[in-house]
């Protein structure tokens, strides 16, 4: 069936293959720069894609080229029975990856049961190894539980999991070269990231220019620029000369990597969003609740898509995305 569609290629001819699929806007922790502290906002169950609406999607989506997708939030594991979810959708034709992100504080849980649903890769968020700033940053006590999480994605046999942490000047610089140290050692792949302007808490956190920090990590662990991407996605990656692993830096504010953008996200109450940092987007709960066909619902996709902007503007409009990260699906 795939082979009778055209892929989906935008004005500025970036094929679009990744899919990131928000399946709740929810989250068990409060971090500074994405969920507000008390905020009340979420979107209301009846709203959320149910899997089959999700299934039928992701479904096209393939039909339309899309081989990867990632699983997000909010925090996806608060979505009850993922693991259901993520065998329908590893058993669609044409998808080839299925991943996901998580904050970890419940990977414990469900890490086997993830990975025998097909989910065959893990990103997994921590922005330090101090117990105390793990707290002051994510409003919990959660490290104990990440650091379990992670132990049980090892023994269900999770090859190359990344770790994500956001760098925030004045927060957690004097962790990164700790982080450094601990994924080099346990194999895992570390990726630094620029903290982006969505809502009034990325705007209120001070993103660290990650230039020097790479220079200073590529001198303390001999790091060597790599020259094939590990994944077509943002990260910038440079390995040791030893081979023993490598560090990937996403630098969305120093230096944008708009120009190879592949992905388009779609949150759980149905919006597809054609970039993080622009408003250009299409409704499809509706479409798929009114009764729309797959022809009317491609052709909606195709045209979305001609919608994608050229690149955020972060620095240019810090203000401009009231959205945080969590309802978009980061
Ligand atoms: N809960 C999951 C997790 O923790 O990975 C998935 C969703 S979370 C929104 C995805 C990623 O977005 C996390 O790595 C988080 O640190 C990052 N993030 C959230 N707000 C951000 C911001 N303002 N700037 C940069 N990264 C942000």
């Amino acid at each position: 069936m795939s082979a009778l569609f055209h892929p989906l290629i935008d004005r500025f001819q970036r094929r679009i293959t990744y899919l990131r699929l928000s399946v709740t806007d929810r989250c068990d922790l409060r971090c500074s720069y994405c969920i507000p502290k008390g905020f009340k906002g979420f979107e209301e169950p009846a709203h959320w894609l149910t899997f089959d609406e999700i299934e039928r999607v992701v479904g096209l989506f393939a039909q339309l080229g899309v081989s990867r997708v990632r699983l997000t939030g909010g925090e996806p594991l608060l979505r009850r029975n993922l693991p259901d979810l993520a065998r329908r959708l590893s058993a669609l034709p044409g998808l080839a990856d299925l991943s996901l992100s998580t904050n970890a504080t419940q990977l414990a849980h469900h890490a086997a049961a993830l990975r025998s649903a097909g989910v065959n890769r893990l990103n997994i968020s921590l922005d330090s190894l101090s117990a105390e700033r793990v707290a002051q940053i994510s409003g919990r006590d959660s490290l104990p539980s990440v650091l379990a999480g992670l132990d049980a994605a090892d023994k269900a046999g999770f090859q190359r999991i990344k770790i994500n942490m956001v760098a925030m000047r004045g927060v957690n610089e004097a962790d990164i070269l700790p982080m450094a140290e601990f994924c080099l050692a346990r194999g895992y792949t570390l990726r630094l990231i620029e903290a982006m302007p969505m809502g009034e808490t990325g705007r209120n956190t001070d993103y660290l220019d990650l230039g020097p920090i790479r220079e200073q990590l590529a001198a303390r662990f001999d790091l060597r620029p790599q020259a094939l991407e590990l994944d077509g996605g943002p990260a910038r990656y440079w390995s040791t000369a030893d081979g023993r692993g490598q560090i990937g830096f996403i630098t969305p504010i120093s230096q944008h990597f708009c120009a190879t953008c592949n992905r388009v996200r779609l949150s759980v109450d149905g919006t597809l969003y054609l970039c993080l940092g622009q408003e250009e987007k299409l409704e499809l709960r509706p479409m798929l609740r009114g009764g729309a066909d797959d022809a009317t619902l491609i052709a909606a996709l195709r045209d979305a898509i001609e919608l994608k902007p050229e690149r955020h503007t972060f620095v240019e409009q810090p203000e401009k995305i009231v959205r945080f990260m969590s309802l978009t699906g980061g």
